[in-house]
């Protein structure tokens, strides 16, 4: 098997290329080329860690695998950033173990992609202000990539825990873009396009906050009990997600699915709109993208940068 070390992945893996793969198998999962396994995700009682398996089968891109992982929210006292993760990949011929890839940063990048793609598909036209809800760890990676859709001219951020900020602030910087820390009713109503990315487990932005043609990117409830969103504003929206069934157990959309406010029926999966089956926006006021994040995410890129690892001698070859 091949193992690729997370500190190799920096070298090899651009965001560009993390654009495309999730691009292409979003495409790929609404098409049926593709499915994601059922996600185990475990409140391990230690250490408040959350820890799971996502995985699934490619059959077009011949990837198949898992990412076993989580979050741990004590990490910093390590030294450690408070995700954790490592990818394996199987020969779908044999199912012998094919690589080991470290997940850290693929996640990030992966994550963030996937909203960019949202962006890409559901933005309004002429998108300007990028409001931010969150100031972790993600949050650098998500505004940089929803700056590479090249339609942004402002950011404008806010975090519960304002001392965090700065990494907004330093990020848009580095952008060239100019950045406004705001209270959140600015935000819902000066920001065309909203990346929320918070470990929140109360909804954050609310309804009233939000004002006009306006894309939200809901990106930080990957598990059951957590939240971004007021239900209200999910129930006045138009939906989409990566994976439906995802959305509506452990995705943001699993609050307003349980009150009964919205069904399965609600929520459109993004491979449709990029595979021209779905109009995506049309007329609504709202859209809103779940980013639940799928096991066939986690594959994609990791496959990608398997190959060109082994492409610059920088896969490790190991007998097992
Ligand atoms: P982080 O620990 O670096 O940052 C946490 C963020 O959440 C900060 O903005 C912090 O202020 C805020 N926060 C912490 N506790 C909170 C609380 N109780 N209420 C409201 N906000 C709170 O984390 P990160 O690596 O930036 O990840 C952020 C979130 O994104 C996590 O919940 C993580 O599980 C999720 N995530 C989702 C995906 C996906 O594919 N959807 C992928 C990776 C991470």
């Amino acid at each position: 098997m091949w193992v690729v070390p997370e500190k190799e992945i920096a070298g090899l893996m651009t965001p560009e290329a993390a654009f495309d793969a999730v691009e292409r198998v979003f495409a790929a999962m609404a098409s049926d080329d593709a499915y994601n396994f059922p996600v185990v995700r475990e409140a391990i009682g230690y250490e408040d860690a959350l820890y799971g398996f996502k995985g699934g089968f490619d059959r077009a891109g011949k990837t198949l695998g898992l990412k076993a992982g989580g979050y741990w929210p004590n990490n910093q006292k390590h030294g450690l950033i408070n995700h954790q993760s490592t990818v394996f990949l199987f020969d779908p011929d044999t199912g012998r173990v094919a690589a080991a890839v470290g997940g850290n940063l693929l996640t990030a990048l992966r994550t963030a992609a996937a909203s960019a793609v949202s962006i890409k598909h559901l933005a309004p036209k002429g998108a300007k202000v990028l409001g931010m809800i969150g100031a972790g760890h993600q949050s650098a990676f998500q505004m940089r990539a929803a700056a590479r859709t090249g339609t942004f001219e402002k950011v404008i951020g806010w975090n519960p825990h304002p001392e965090m900020l700065s990494r907004l602030a330093d990020t848009a910087a580095d952008l060239g873009l100019p950045f406004e820390a705001v209270e959140l009713p600015r935000l819902g109503a000066e920001a065309d396009v909203i990346i929320s990315i918070t470990s929140a487990f109360e909804p954050l932005l609310m309804d009233a906050h939000v004002e006009g043609s306006t894309h939200i990117a809901a990106m930080g409830t990957d598990t059951k009990g957590k939240q971004e969103l007021d239900p209200a504003l999910v129930g006045r929206a138009r939906l989409f997600t990566d994976e439906v069934a995802q959305s509506v157990s452990i995705g943001e959309f699993q609050h307003a699915a349980a009150q009964k406010t919205i069904s399965d029926s609600d929520v459109t999966a993004i491979g449709r709109v990029i595979t021209g089956d779905h109009e995506g926006r049309g007329d609504a006021e709202v859209t809103i993208f779940d980013g639940t994040g799928v096991g066939l995410q986690d594959l994609a890129v990791a496959g990608a940068v398997v190959e060109l690892a082994k492409q610059q001698g920088k896969a490790i070859e190991v007998e097992i």
